[in-house]
């Protein structure tokens, strides 16, 4: 950028302290470097102290100083305007449109006269750029450090407390609970881990995995989920599970897949009817993946104000790409894409940036989006290169629900449990949440009567008396069926075909 004449940089980032180790490397000790903050004003970069002809200036009257023609620069400076977006925008009290102009001039000049050598660099952790100044604004993202930068801040950390008994198996350990993170987050989770006995040993990792899901939780977009939900944990849906397990040969096997010219596997689509396993599938993927798990919540990532919601959606990506090898979970990803095609500018944008990302990924995160409904599915979802496969989950056949009724029995040590016939017609049309408080219900019945055990019968008597999704859905569920025979997505029960048998 610097030798392309870049008149604007505009760096978006929230970790200030790596910016600014950033910019003075890449720019040497001798660049003459000011700053304008709205805390402290005029200062000079390096030594944050205020700095002589601008010193408590407000904004707009140093950048009209610096539009003067009579202002000349003829060797390189640089002047970090840091969290500015509110002097550009309009709807905020601070809003000067001076600030604007003066912007523009200031790049005008930079591109046109040899003599005016100063380059503009914002700095904020939003993105909010008036479309006036657009044009001149290049933008640089910051990537979360790599591996290799990841090792070197471990080594560092392990020098600087002396600590000898350090191995190599040890940061092969804390390695992937630091990816995703910050420089400066880094930094802090090992300052915290040592500090408690100046060791750095695999006892501190689950410490840091505590820490690095409040951090995931800061960040407003993601969460990380601490998952144990096994695929055997699943009843039914065996098209489903066999299509998972085909794509862990290649995700565990990736760098050998990639040399057989295996396209790196993108994710799944899932998309049905409420209670039915679709969320207990995403966090059967990543264990099954033996990968972690975060989850992106489309009501969160909406955010209040104009271009937060885009901004939230690159930020969520740029996190999950820098945790990967991970599973990213979109739920409810319906909210995206039901604004589509309308007057929804926002999140027509929303949608567009995450196909495309989508579509070019590269790495090896995993999406598995879920949806409840199939209601205006935009065909670019469809179309091939997006998602690897769109399966669609309905209500458990009467084979299924036997298998839903085995996990949970099971799960709850109630193995031996006979599932009769009589059980399996009294729940038709239940979903395995459904079931699941059938279960749960029985239990708690037999204590509280008390009755020695559980048994066949009370689980058919509960299940008369439990009104299903099917009850309280009826329409909703004939629309979706509707929906699922003409869209023909895959069966995520039958391995065989596309047909629902229920
Ligand atoms: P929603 O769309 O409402 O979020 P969902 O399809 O994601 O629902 P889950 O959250 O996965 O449904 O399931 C709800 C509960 O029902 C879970 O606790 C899960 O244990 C149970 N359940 C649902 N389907 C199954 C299944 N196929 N096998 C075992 N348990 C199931």
């Amino acid at each position: 950028m610097l030798d392309v004449n870049i008149p604007i940089i505009y760096i978006q980032d929230y970790d200030f302290v790596r910016t600014d180790e950033l910019i003075k490397d890449i720019l040497g000790e001798n660049t003459k470097i000011f700053e304008w903050n709205p805390a402290n004003k005029y200062i000079d970069f390096r030594t944050k102290e205020p700095y002589g002809m601008g010193e408590g200036k407000t904004m707009a009257d140093l950048l009209t100083q610096l539009t003067t023609p009579s202002t000349n620069y003829t060797t390189p400076r640089f002047l970090v305007l840091r969290d500015i977006q509110d002097y550009l925008d309009e709807t905020k009290s601070t809003y000067d449109p001076a600030v604007k102009t003066a912007l523009q001039l200031i790049a005008l000049r930079k591109l046109y006269d040899r003599d005016f050598e100063l380059t503009i660099i914002m700095i904020s952790s939003v993105l909010k750029i008036p479309p006036e100044i657009e044009k001149y604004v290049s933008f640089l993202g910051i990537d979360f450090p790599n591996e290799e930068e990841i090792k070197k801040i471990i080594d560092e950390h392990i020098e600087v407390n002396g600590y000898k008994n350090f191995q190599e198996k040890d940061r092969d350990g804390l390695l992937p609970n630091l990816r995703g993170l910050t420089l400066f987050e880094i930094d802090r989770m090992l300052d915290i881990a040592m500090s408690r006995n100046g060791s750095l040993t695999a006892e501190d990792t689950s410490r840091i995995l505590e820490h690095k899901k409040q951090m995931v939780k800061k960040s407003g977009v993601l969460e990380l989920v601490d998952t144990e939900e096994s695929i055997d944990n699943i009843g039914g849906l065996d098209a489903l599970k066999e299509y998972l397990q085909r794509k862990e040969k290649i995700i565990k096997n990736l760098e050998k897949a990639k040399k057989k010219n295996v396209t790196v596997p993108k994710g799944v689509f899932i998309v049905g009817m409420p209670g039915c396993g679709k969320s207990l599938c995403a966090k059967a993927t990543a264990t099954l993946f033996q990968v972690p798990l975060l989850k992106m919540d489309m009501g969160s990532l909406m955010g209040k104000y104009v271009g937060q919601s885009e901004e939230n959606i690159r930020k969520a990506i740029r996190i999950a790409e820098a945790a990967a090898p991970c599973v990213l979970w979109i739920d409810e990803i319906e909210k995206m894409f039901s604004g589509i095609g309308g007057h929804n500018d926002i999140l027509t944008r929303m949608f567009g940036y995450f196909l495309s990302w989508l579509q070019e990924k590269k790495t090896s995160v995993y999406v598995v989006a879920t949806a409840n409904s199939a209601d205006n599915l935009p065909p670019e979802l469809k179309r091939k290169g997006r998602f690897d496969e769109i399966f669609c989950v309905n209500l458990p056949n009467n084979k299924e629900r036997e298998e839903i009724f085995k996990t949970h029995l099971e799960r709850r040590n109630q193995k031996h449990i006979q599932i009769s016939k009589k059980l399996i017609d009294a729940t038709v049309g239940f979903n395995g949440a459904d079931i699941e408080s059938v279960v749960n219900e029985a239990l708690e019945q037999c204590f509280i009567e008390p009755k020695p055990a559980l048994d066949t019968d009370t689980l058919v008597k509960v299940a008369e008396n439990t009104i299903s999704i099917t009850d309280s859905c009826k329409a909703q569920i004939v629309n979706m069926n509707k929906i699922f025979t003409q869209c023909k997505f895959k069966d995520a029960s039958d391995p065989k075909g596309h047909k629902q048998k229920n």
